[in-house]
């Protein structure tokens, strides 16, 4: 079969022919890919900054076909996840960025990121998705069921979750494997941190996390800004993007006020990002202001927003110091970070001392993307208007191309020069 497959020690991407992959153990599932997208964790590797020096595979998110079960699927998989049970060949599915066993105290509680058993698709440790097949270990543990939605629950009922599934594309939804449930965990972990909730609730700190109506007996009244949420997020790249969305979703649904500004250093991301905007439908706004700037006209505008005070939560999606070191300078005192960008070598960019006197909180790490998938389903179908096309202004997808693309589609998205890449392996 042929896959796309990274060289030591950097910038070395070459397609290759390799054998199919093959079940190994009786949980595996063996997927017939068709459809695998580039994506900007896979950069790290890719620049040789992700401490690895074995060829291998690339890739993390895809969607295909099961062609092949191990011998645990069947109907004697009684008390294990439903998958196992009830996956059968043929049946289309997508796999979320990390594999998981489903069945373990990590996994039951929905932290399915860091599943012991876990592994991360186009590493050293397992063969990404940038190919014709792929090995999918703990497939029922892992995998959706795009065939059979009775076996995931959301808001939807199963007939919508079915009419819904036959109006989407593929490349809308292979967002499901990475972007859009790690967007959607930026934004949820902001909105519903314990320190955002005196904004959100209108009571002050403790009283807003109790359901009574007790008070201090000695309060002021919030003020219209003391009840304003004071957003930013930084880095617009396709994550950044779903972030926003589903941020403003989330404000728009509760109806909250606030107001957002979103940053990135790059123009076209900033375009990308004004142009998603206008595309969302009124539903998907709320009332709020939700502005894209540089990161210095960030800084001034969320000093004249707040007199100085700061962001109520600052989404950093980008995974690198200078990021952190913007978010820590824009968010308030017992203001909320959140980061889903992956991290590299270099220490955390402020001390101990600085975390303490700002008592800032940090939310850092990689999406359960397993766990997260249902909220991220019902985004998807819910904002069409912006998960739905490719290669337009408002598109996050911005090309589709076969694999003798792949090292220019490598170099050109690692430049910066186009957005999201979507690779076909049979074209
Ligand atoms: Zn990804
Ligand atoms: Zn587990």
């Amino acid at each position: 079969m042929k896959a796309i497959r990274w060289h030591p020690p950097s910038y070395d991407i070459r397609v290759e022919r390799i054998a199919v992959p093959e079940i190994q153990q009786p949980d595996d599932a063996i997927v017939k890919v068709t459809l695998a997208a580039l994506c900007g964790s896979d950069l790290h590797i890719y620049r040789g900054h992700g401490g690895v020096d074995k060829i291998h595979t690339c890739g993390h998110e895809f969607i295909g076909e099961i062609v092949s079960l191990g011998s645990s699927y069947g109907s004697h998989a009684e008390g294990r996840p439903k998958l196992y049970s009830n996956l059968k060949v043929g049946d289309k599915v997508v796999s979320p960025f990390t594999v998981n066993c489903g069945e373990c105290h990590v996994c039951r509680l929905g932290y399915t990121a860091r599943c012991p058993e876990g592994a991360l698709f186009g590493t050293p440790v397992l063969e990404g998705g940038q190919a014709q097949y792929v090995r999918v270990p703990k497939a029922g543990g892992t995998l959706f069921n795009l065939s059979n939605p009775s076996t995931w629950s959301t808001t939807l009922s199963n007939e919508e979750k079915e009419r819904a599934l036959t109006g989407l594309a593929d490349t809308s939804l292979l967002m499901l494997a990475d972007i859009l449930p790690t967007g959607v965990f930026a934004a949820l972990q902001a909105i519903n941190h314990p320190k955002v909730q005196p904004t959100i609730t209108g009571r002050p700190w403790p009283l807003c996390l109790s359901s009574g109506t007790g008070t201090t007996g000695n309060e002021v009244p919030f003020t219209t800004d003391d009840r304003t949420l004071t957003l930013a997020i930084i880095g617009l790249g396709p994550v950044g993007i779903c972030a926003s969305v589903s941020l403003l979703d989330a404000l728009a649904t509760r109806r909250l006020p606030f107001r957002i500004v979103a940053i990135d250093p790059i123009e076209s991301r900033r375009e990308k990002m004004k142009a998603v905007y206008a595309a969302i439908g009124e539903s998907g706004k709320g009332s709020g202001q939700f502005i894209v700037h540089s990161i210095e006209d960030a800084k001034l505008i969320v000093k004249d927003w707040t007199g100085g005070i700061g962001c109520t939560a600052v989404l950093e999606v980008v995974g690198n110091t200078s990021a952190l070191t913007l978010a820590y300078d824009l968010v308030q005192a017992f203001g909320v970070i959140t980061s889903v960008g992956v991290h590299g070598e270099p220490p955390l960019p402020f001390t101990g001392r600085q975390a303490y006197n700002k008592n800032v909180s940090f939310d850092f790490g990689r999406c359960p993307a397993r766990a997260m998938f249902p909220m991220a389903f019902d985004l998807l179908v819910k904002r069409q208007d912006v998960f739905g096309g490719v290669g337009r202004p408002e598109s996050l997808i911005d090309k589709l191309v076969d694999f003798d693309s792949a090292a220019e589609s490598y170099r050109a998205f690692e430049k910066g020069e186009v957005g999201k890449v979507i690779f076909d392996p049979w074209k």
